[in-house]
């Protein structure tokens, strides 16, 4: 009879034969426009480190601070005797960034989404979901024991549809606010519009739009003009825009503290590292003070886009700092990934399952960070090398 090795062995393969075998970097410097891999420096186009943040030396500084005040381990669960002052004021201050009357932390998105949704869903409500959304959200709902239905991409008459045929139990539709692998932003309006007719709460991912988009960096929900009556939940991480870890969830306090007594990924895990906390905060400081990172992003996004559009690169439509370039057959992305790395520069294949069969892609992204003669750079690679391979 075959066993475990056999049967990961064969599983391995496949995954080769399937141009689906995904392969590890390691880094040796930090987070940057340019990184250093194998000896060599390279431009970085595949970081979520948006506004450049994961260096920053403030952000270093709270980190040090951090640790020199509160130690490195956090020691205990948050119930236990893990909280301390960071957490504390980095809940107040992103309660007071986001709107909304309190915040809770996670030791990460994936964490903050399972739990979200394993303690607010119960037996007989029912879960709404995006087919594109994050694997977090969909696995969250798959196992709270709601019922569990799936709409078209940012399609809300095919969501009200879906809506229109529950009658019992509570419904919650759950969408990223801008999608991880597509960079297009959910039509937020329309779907809290959606919500309010059909008694359903919405919750919002904002994961890749939180820091980034809306009033000091407020994201997606905000930038929509949507407040807390509008997306009751609203959860976002602090590993992507603010260059740290970990994640929050954020709404009235009710919900807030409903998380606390019952989410099980709140309350078995350790607490994040308090100095984490201590440089999230500074991220956050950052945020506001300096609004100059986003405005020079949307303007290297614009930027891109036009000269992407000149040379008649297939580019997803997306307005965010997600800026997917679509291939198709998983090989050919592949292929171009490591052209662009000869080329030093570094770009990530992204293919199925994390995408749907058949729309492997570039994923690229810009930060703050970048210059830019680097998104230049990038842009005449591209040109050069997507000639040969598509
Ligand atoms: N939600 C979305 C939309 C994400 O893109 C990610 C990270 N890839 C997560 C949640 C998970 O966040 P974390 O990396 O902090 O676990």
């Amino acid at each position: 009879m075959p066993g475990f090795n056999e049967r990961i062995q064969a599983a391995l393969e496949q995954r080769r034969r399937d141009d689906l075998y995904r392969q590890r970097l390691t880094l040796e410097s930090s987070q940057g426009p340019t990184v250093r891999v194998e000896g060599r420096e390279v431009l970085n186009f595949c970081s979520n480190d948006y506004l450049g943040l994961a260096a920053h030396p403030e952000v270093v500084a709270g980190l040090c601070e951090g640790a020199e005040r509160y130690g490195v381990g956090s020691g205990a669960s948050h119930l236990v005797c893990g909280h301390s002052a960071p957490h504390h004021a980095l809940e107040e201050a992103l309660a007071e960034l986001t709107g909304r009357p309190r915040a809770l932390l996670f030791s990460s998105g994936y964490s903050a989404n399972t739990g979200t949704l394993g303690s607010l869903l119960q037996k007989g409500d029912s879960v709404f979901q995006d087919r594109l959304n994050h694997a977090s959200l969909l696995d969250g709902g798959l196992h709270s024991g709601a019922r569990f239905q799936r709409f078209r991409h940012s399609d809300v008459p095919h969501l009200e549809h879906k809506l229109a045929g529950v009658t019992e139990g509570e419904k919650l539709v759950v969408v990223d606010g801008v999608f991880s692998m597509d960079g297009d932003v959910a039509p937020l309006t329309d779907l809290a519009a959606a919500c309010r007719r059909n008694n359903a709460w919405l919750m919002v991912d904002d994961a890749h739009g939180f820091g980034v988009m809306g009033p000091g960096g407020a994201g997606s929900v905000a930038a929509a003009g949507l407040d807390v009556d509008d997306v009751p939940v609203l959860m976002a991480t602090l590993g992507k825009a603010l260059g740290c870890a970990g994640a929050f969830v954020a709404g009235e306090a009710p919900l807030i503290e409903s998380l606390v007594q019952s989410a099980r990924n709140y309350i078995y895990t350790t607490a994040l590292p308090p100095a984490v906390a201590s440089a999230a905060l500074a991220a956050v400081r950052l945020l506001t003070t300096e609004a100059w990172r986003r405005e020079h992003l949307e303007q290297l996004i614009r930027r891109f886009r036009a000269g992407a559009e000149a040379v008649g690169l297939p580019l997803m439509a997306s307005t965010s700092a997600i800026q997917p370039l679509l291939v198709g057959d998983a090989g050919k992305a592949l292929e171009l990934s490591a052209r662009l790395r000869v080329a030093g520069l570094l770009v990530g294949a992204i293919r199925p399952p994390t995408v749907p069969a058949g729309t492997s892609r570039l994923r690229i992204t810009l930060t703050a960070a970048h210059s830019e003669q680097q998104v230049d750079r990038l842009l005449e690679v591209l040109a050069e090398e997507a000639a040969q391979v598509l």
